[in-house]
């Protein structure tokens, strides 16, 4: 039994919208989170919800691939992508086996968004510069008024 409440399938880290694919340290991560210190999970998962159109591609993309109605899940999940200005992450040529070219592969397509999405997170995670690493203080300790020493008074007026 796990205390985890979030739904089955999705990452563990909080607020992520995204499908598990690793399991670390006893729970279910998505692959934009796994591995990566707990302190960075919420620029992750941030970055992860601006990118949500490549998100719900993905997650679309793992469930259609497996249960049935490829072509119109396929034509779904381009529309998106088109819609938000991405033409270049609709399937193509990139998504084709080096030995048979024009014939791209679904699991290919999905490989490449996930990448992106994890490429996306690192660059995220590294550009965020406050980790605090001790709780901030919520009262002031030292001195609170100024005192009559002038460290900086003028030598000819004393
Ligand atoms: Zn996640």
């Amino acid at each position: 039994m796990t205390a985890d409440h979030r739904q089955p399938g999705m990452c563990s880290a909080y607020g992520c919208p995204m499908v598990v694919t690793t399991r670390s340290g006893g729970r279910w991560y998505c692959a934009c989170h796994a591995g990566k210190s707990p302190a960075l999970n919420d620029q992750i998962t941030r970055e992860l919800r601006r990118l949500d159109f490549i998100v719900d591609s993905v997650i679309d993309l793992r469930k259609e691939y497996s249960l049935g109605d490829w072509e119109a899940a396929s034509n779904r999940i381009q529309a998106r992508l088109i819609a938000a200005g991405r033409r270049d992450l609709a399937i193509g040529a990139a998504d084709c086996s080096p030995h048979r070219p024009g014939v791209p592969i679904a699991r290919m397509w999905l490989q490449r968004l996930e990448r992106i999405l994890i490429e996306a997170t690192d660059a995220a995670a590294s550009r965020s510069t406050f980790v605090p690493s001790v709780p901030l203080r919520k009262s002031i300790i030292g001195p609170t008024h100024a005192s009559t020493v002038h460290p900086y008074a003028d030598p000819d007026r004393a």
